[in-house]
């Protein structure tokens, strides 16, 4: 099974959406447009120490789920 990078969701003042995904080699937190990423499930992403971080289209999916559930209790 592949691994599956710990994610973390924020959302700015425009409600956009941006993925953490931290590093489990570095600790680095990675910052990617949840937007950006879903229009490209696949693409691969590296962290700045070398290390894969992509994410899967099933991970994006799950941003998604949680974006749409911080909206809702958001009012927005
Ligand atoms: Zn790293």
């Amino acid at each position: 099974m592949k691994y599956m990078p710990s994610i973390d969701i924020d959302l700015d003042k425009h409600y956009n959406a941006t993925v953490v995904i931290a590093c489990e080699k570095c600790g680095h937190e990675n910052r990617h447009h949840l937007k950006s990423l879903a229009l490209a499930p696949d693409q691969h992403l590296t962290c700045q120490c070398g290390a894969d971080i992509s994410l899967g289209a099933q991970a994006i999916m799950q941003a998604q789920q949680r974006v749409s559930e911080l909206r809702t209790s958001y009012g927005v």
